[in-house]
């Protein structure tokens, strides 16, 4: 196992030139690390690129997404689709990807800096920018075969196509390996047929990662990925969901009528679909982790200048110590939930370590604490709070769904108790 580096003795690496340059020289203190879930020669960035990273990101989101745009994307429900081209023009949608087919290779702890900053000026933005680089790009990346990559990556990174990813049903959400969507084998590839639900990006994606069940009668065994591409017949988005947060995260429910898809276009292995997904799955947790650390911390953007221009008794409303308990327990729990995020994200980088509590805990603990974040964001700007002209509805609406989402709070917990049971279950004997 690689030796735990401090970043913070890390001397800073030559300027991070996003697109113009992506390669990383070669830090003589830096370890290589085997990992499966990063591209060939990854090397981990270090202290000083993450922070310019978040500087670029940074004034992307100051230029593109301001807050009328973000406000606007929350009322009108559409998502801005010159946004696609412009992060990939950026290089921010293929941050986990190889370099040979566009993308940065920086790895997770990139992935999550791009996440939250991007949530942090828009929730719903971010969560489709997740759905398409991190649920439809990083399933390509890690699962592909050379000609697959080679086919969808580059347009799905440079923002010319949209991607998304299917697996839950109307009956079968937390309970996914019930699914119900079939492909049936055939000459040259699979018919599927059956509907997926709550798709984000569903309603204009071009591409997206479908999971069905081969062999139905064989549970888990049984599920295959495939990609899925807008274009084959059959294929539709029956209609755009309308939902109380996330709104402009484009959601829909596909439909799936006889759906041709060639062999070449399963993903992975037949049968062994499950795979795809729980691995997937413990990645998109730690991913998706990072839009509730933006929430929070543009909940802090609002409230903290607010109290502290606020007057009421003569003076501002942030002198006073309940004001400033509450101001203290959001700041704390944001900077715990990004502790715990950008831990476990820097120990897949470094040392290739997946660990499922943490990827489930990373989120769980971050959506709890948006959550409750939010609702004191509300109640420190007091009635400008509740009304619309102030985005602390919108931030309370959007934190809501990092609960529900990529599995919910309840099944979290039990994804973390069944990891310990799996650690512990010698001591059962
Ligand atoms: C905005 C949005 C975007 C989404 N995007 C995608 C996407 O891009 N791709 C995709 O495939 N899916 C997506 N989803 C679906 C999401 O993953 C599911 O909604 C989620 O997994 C919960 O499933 P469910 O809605 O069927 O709830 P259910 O499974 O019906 O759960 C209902 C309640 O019962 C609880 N519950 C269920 N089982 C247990 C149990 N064993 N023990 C204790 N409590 C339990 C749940 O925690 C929950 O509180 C999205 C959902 C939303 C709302």
């Amino acid at each position: 196992m690689a030796t735990v580096r401090c970043l913070w003795s890390v001397p800073a690496r030559p300027a991070l030139q996003l697109r113009l340059k992506p390669q990383f020289l070669l830090s003589t203190i830096q370890q290589r690390n085997a990992s499966s879930k990063h591209p060939k020669g990854f090397e981990p960035p270090t202290y000083a690129d993450l922070s310019e990273l978040r500087e670029r990101v940074q004034e992307f989101t100051r230029r593109e997404i301001p807050e009328k745009v973000a406000a606007k994307t929350d009322k009108s429900n559409a998502f801005p689709n010159e946004m696609w081209q412009k992060l990939g023009e950026a290089g921010f949608l293929g941050m986990t990807a190889d370099e040979d087919v566009g993308g940065l290779a920086m790895g997770y702890q990139a992935h999550c800096v791009v996440m939250e900053e991007i949530s942090r000026a828009s929730g719903s933005i971010g969560l489709s920018y997740a759905a398409h680089s991190q649920l439809c790009v990083n399933q390509l990346q890690l699962n592909g075969n050379p000609d697959q990559k080679q086919k969808f990556l580059p347009g799905l990174i440079a923002g010319t196509s949209i991607g998304a990813l299917a697996m839950s049903e109307s009956g079968a959400g937390s309970d996914v390996i019930g699914m119900r969507t079939t492909a049936k084998a055939v000459d040259g590839g699979y018919i599927l047929n059956g509907t997926k639900m709550w798709i984000t990006n569903g309603p204009e994606a071009d591409v997206v990662v479908v999971y069905a069940k081969t062999e139905p009668d064989k549970g888990s065994k049984g599920i295959t990925a495939f990609i899925v591409q807008k274009e084959f017949e059959g294929f539709s988005c029956a209609r755009k969901l309308d939902k109380m947060g996330m709104r402009g995260s484009n959601t829909g429910e596909l439909i799936f009528d006889g759906v041709f898809v060639p062999k070449e276009n399963v993903l992975g292995e037949v049968n062994r679909g499950v795979k795809v997904l729980m691995e997937g799955l413990d990645l998109e947790r730690l991913v998706l982790s990072a839009g509730p650390l933006g929430i929070m911390q543009a909940a802090m953007d609002v409230t903290l200048p607010f109290t502290h221009q606020r007057k009421q008794f003569g003076t501002p409303i942030a002198h006073n110590q309940l004001v400033q308990g509450k101001l203290a327990d959001m700041y704390t729990k944001l900077q715990a939930a990004r502790s715990y995020t950008y831990d476990t994200a820097r120990k897949i980088d470094e040392m290739g370590q997946i660990r499922t509590q943490d990827c489930a805990g990373a989120i769980m603990y971050a959506a709890e604490r948006a959550t409750e974040c939010s609702l004191d964001c509300i109640q420190l700007l007091g009635g400008m709070g509740y009304v619309e002209e102030m985005p602390a509805s919108r931030l309370l609406r959007d934190a809501k769904l990092y609960e529900i989402g990529a599995g919910t709070t309840e099944i979290r917990k039990i994804v973390i108790g069944r990891a310990f049971n799996k650690e512990y279950s010698s001591y059962a004997s």
